[in-house]
């Protein structure tokens, strides 16, 4: 099974990505998490990568397309993966069709109301460690600033403040948001109404994919 998780920063698609792939025993595929890792590390693709990210623009397709195409070819998503942040254009969307070679996929596209999804962003805390993902208000760890799975130090993103919270939803209307109509017109698409729990949309979603 291949999915495809769609939406605005903060729509929580990474939040159930996880979870299901956890579930599923699926790889979980997040370019943003791929990235913010070669940035720490600072290796080649980090230096290339950390202006656009910090800015909340998206990072050279050449780059990005590169980086999914070598990790789906690995063994470990044979039986399926979930794909978290890419395609996030329709240039993207093209290259991933072209490289899935008519293997079927769903696209599960989590609506939320703008406003919601502002609030989301502004209060996420993240572990740099295991990648868990928490907010102040809607998901908070049992410690304040400390991760539940691994004890490590939370940290708020770069780019989840204000100034790039909005650049990064610009980015999303202009370049992201024509792909829910490609996939629609394809028929691969899920909507989700992705504005409740936690646990209410993971149960939505399952609902919404059968399994
Ligand atoms: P995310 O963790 O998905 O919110 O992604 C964080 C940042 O990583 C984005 O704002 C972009 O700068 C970069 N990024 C993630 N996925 C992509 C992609 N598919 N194409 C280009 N840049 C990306």
């Amino acid at each position: 099974m291949i999915l495809i998780f769609l939406g605005p920063p903060g729509s929580g698609k990474g939040t159930q990505a996880k979870r299901l792939a956890d579930k599923m025993g699926f790889p979980h595929i997040a370019l943003g998490d791929i990235l913010r890792e070669s940035i720490r590390l600072g290796d080649e693709v980090g230096l290339l990568a950390k202006g656009f990210v910090e800015a909340g623009k998206l990072v050279p397709d050449e780059v990005t397309i590169r980086i999914t195409r070598e990790r789906i070819a690995k063994p470990d998503c044979q039986r399926g993966f979930i794909l978290d942040g890419f395609p996030r254009s329709l240039n993207q969307a093209l290259a991933l069709d072209e490289t899935l070679k008519g293997a079927d996929y769903r696209v599960v596209y989590f609506d939320v109301p703008l406003q919601a999804v502002i609030e989301r962003n502004a209060g996420r805390w993240s572990c740099p460690n295991c990648g868990a993902v928490y907010h102040v208000k809607f998901n908070p760890p049992k410690q304040a600033g400390i991760c539940d799975r691994c004890g490590e130090k939370l940290y708020q993103r770069k780019d989840d403040n204000e100034e790039v919270i909005k650049t990064r939803f610009v980015v999303y209307e202009q370049q992201t948001t024509p792909l829910i109509e490609y996939y629609s017109k394809k028929g691969k698409l899920v909507k989700l109404e992705a504005e409740a729990t936690i646990s209410e949309v993971n149960e939505r979603l399952q609902k919404a994919l059968g399994i």
